[in-house]
């Protein structure tokens, strides 16, 4: 027989001494308690939740980054698990929103901060509300639409922002600072055009995420705390399996660049933005309606006709061959399909016109 254990010796609460728990960053002289206030003082946004944006809000959770909000339109899945660190099996089973399940993890490991989690496709129409307040602006997106919309909104409002992404065991990452660095346009002035790869085409490391999230990570720190002479003012790119590093100057505005010189901001007009975009490998996302939709009731709908579940942030419906996927906002992710004609038809005859 096992022995009783008095549960006296071993007190049910275990209190923490969490006034210890930024001591080590302290001791960096660069940071030093000064530096930890600002920290605590400071709020973030960090947009997109996969690989990158989870590990940048892991590390500037743990910190003690005071305020940060999370912006994702996409739900968990298996395929994530092998780099998206914020995430576990449970949350792939439940398909729970990234920005929700983000939120939960950070609040397991610091409860001192706040995350305001906002399950939403960032647009030209909530860009304003979406990123509004913050100090800081950090791209954990996968795509360039995004970057440009996010590019946009920075120059237009003087707000810093970091652009980081990842592919294969490639990382690239650049501060843009309004009205001192270059911007993304300034580096890149056209969307790349054709076959771009993604990590769903070329697949990618965790370790190159890690690499280039890290870096830019320690960049959002230093112009947290106010080191801003410190901050990086060069487009760095790392390869970690062929041990490649390159950095290119960005410390001037180009000076014919359209969005730093001309101020023109096409993206934040929403100019031919599509209502249908392609949301990774065989899947397409439809975000045409605006209306809110009611997921218990779709759910009690959708029953007799194919497998339903449901939770209060997502609703899962599959149908054949096909696995839709209804947000509250009314947004809808379709696998099994590229086809945006097929993808409306679904949606229209699923979800409502
Ligand atoms: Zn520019």
């Amino acid at each position: 027989m096992a022995p009783i254990i008095k549960a006296a010796r071993f007190p049910m609460v275990i209190s923490l001494e969490l006034d210890e728990r930024y001591s080590r960053q302290v001791l960096f002289g660069s940071i030093g308690t000064e530096g930890q206030r600002k920290l605590g003082a400071s709020g973030v946004v960090i947009v997109g939740c996969g690989a990158t944006g989870s590990t940048l809000a892991s590390l500037l959770a743990r910190a003690g980054v005071g305020k940060i909000r999370i912006v994702d339109r996409d739900y968990v899945e298996a395929s994530n698990l092998q780099r998206q660190t914020l995430f576990d099996e449970a949350d792939a089973l439940q398909s729970l929103p990234k920005a929700i399940a983000a939120a939960r993890k950070i609040a397991a490991f610091n409860s001192q901060i706040l995350v305001e989690p906002q399950v939403a496709d960032l647009t030209p129409k909530n860009i304003d509300s979406l990123l509004s307040g913050a100090q800081l602006i950090l791209d954990g997106t996968d795509n360039f639409e995004s970057r440009y919309l996010i590019n946009d909104f920075a120059v237009k409002n003087s707000l810093p922002w970091i652009y980081t992404a990842a592919v294969g065991s490639y990382g690239i990452t650049m501060n843009i600072l309004p009205g001192q660095t270059a911007c993304l346009a300034c580096v890149f002035p056209e969307v790349p055009q054709g076959r771009i790869e993604t990590c769903d085409t070329a697949g990618i490391l965790n370790s190159a995420v890690s690499a280039v999230a890290s870096i830019a990570a320690t960049e959002a720190l230093k112009f947290l705390v106010g080191a801003e002479s410190e901050l990086r003012r060069t487009v760095l790119s790392i390869d970690v399996w062929q041990n490649q590093h390159a950095e290119i100057s960005a410390k001037t505005p180009r000076p014919e660049c359209r969005t730093c010189a001309q101020h023109e901001f096409p993206h934040l007009e929403g100019e031919g933005r599509p209502h249908i975009t392609m949301c990774g490998r065989n899947s397409v996302q439809i975000h045409e309606r605006h209306r809110p939709i009611n997921l218990a009731e779709m759910g009690e709908r959708l029953k007799p006709l194919g497998t339903v579940r449901q939770n209060e942030f997502v609703l899962k419906f599959w149908h054949n061959s096909y696995e839709m996927t209804v947000f509250p906002d009314g947004r809808a992710i379709i696998k099994g399909t590229t086809d945006p004609a097929v993808a409306r038809s679904l949606y229209a005859r699923y979800v409502g016109t």
